[in-house]
């Protein structure tokens, strides 16, 4: 008994220094005044349909391969619209255990934001060397709860939103492609890189701050799977357009022709009751302060929150030959 209240008090200023250790240390996630000006100034008032409620989104942002450093400036955005258009608080985190069934049913909606790999995992790849069979497969059925939790979330009425590496997040789990319909397999055109992207839908709410045109914008633009991000299954908003970029960044066969007759960037769909809204800009920094990204950002997810009616219905895209060259048109 002298012995533990000797050691009593030890632990309390041991976890006392930790959190003050904690608590000095500076917030990852913090941007600078600079950035957070223009990020503020990119705002748009309003939202394309009336508020009806203010939401709870859950914004997560966890890797486990790829990290990008947008992501502080791409939390800051979302916390900004919520805040400033009145539609939603943010609840941002990068711990899986949001995702418990419990936890998860307190929000109307998720962001995947700049996430990567398999995020819902306590542990994944090497961080798992060295562990007990017993916590792997503790781990794994924690994983596996998540993952259902997340699918009745969505199926059961709820929004998923992605934004860029969200569409690199679960690459090989199939529920997580149907819902978002993501699947990453590289990125021919690289961050440096500036590109035309074609509105393919043009009077679709989801496209409205882009006013009927098309845009030139410098960001990473990807290229998914096979049998993924497929207008035959979803509503195509944005594609990359071959008339102003460079489509040889993606010859890899080498025949003179890009490799997909379609680089799809943007789009939404459904899942059961619920909606899902998904949009591939978001590896620079810039594009959280760029006005037009940030206001279709703000559709698509008052789209998947369930305020904003928008036909979801999939759309041919047609692909016009033009001067040798594929064009996407509807
Ligand atoms: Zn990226």
């Amino acid at each position: 008994m002298k012995s533990l209240c000797l050691v009593l008090p030890l632990a309390a200023l041991t976890t006392a220094a930790i959190t003050f250790a904690q608590s000095a240390a500076p917030n990852p996630f913090a941007v600078s005044a600079d950035r957070m000006d223009k990020i503020k100034a990119a705002m748009p008032a309003v939202t394309p349909a009336p508020v009806k409620k203010k939401h709870e989104v859950l914004v997560f942002t966890k890797t486990t391969t790829f990290r990008h450093g947008s992501i502080p400036s791409g939390v800051e955005c979302m916390k900004q619209l919520g805040a400033k258009t009145g539609l939603f608080n943010v609840t941002h985190t990068e711990d899986p255990a949001v995702f418990e069934p419990d936890s998860l049913k307190k929000f109307d909606g998720v962001v995947f934001l700049n996430s990567t790999g398999t995020p819902l995992a306590d542990k994944s790849g090497e961080e798992r060397n060295g562990l007990s069979p017993e916590q792997q497969k503790e781990i794994e059925s924690s994983e596996n709860r998540r993952k259902d939790a997340l699918v009745a979330f969505v199926k059961g009425g709820k929004g998923l939103v992605g934004i860029h590496s969200g569409g690199d997040t679960y690459n090989d789990w199939k529920d997580y492609a149907e819902m978002m319909g993501t699947g990453f397999v590289e990125h021919p055109w690289n961050s440096g890189d500036t590109v035309r992207v074609k509105n393919l839908d043009p009077k679709h709410p989801l496209t409205a701050a882009f006013k009927g045109e098309g845009f030139t914008i410098k960001d990473e633009i990807y290229k998914f799977k096979p049998g993924r991000a497929l207008p035959s299954e979803r509503r195509m908003l944005l594609a990359l357009d071959p008339d102003g970029t460079d489509m040889m960044k993606d010859d890899k066969n080498k025949d003179g022709k890009p490799d997909r007759e379609l680089y799809p960037i943007a789009w939404l769909s459904t899942y059961g009751q619920g909606r899902s809204f998904y949009c591939s800009l978001g590896h620079n920094d810039e594009v959280f302060w760029n006005p037009m990204v940030v206001e279709h950002y703000l559709a698509g997810i008052q789209y998947a929150l369930g305020d904003l009616p928008a036909d979801a219905a999939p759309k041919p895209v047609a692909l016009l030959l033009k001067e040798g060259r594929l064009i996407a048109a509807h």
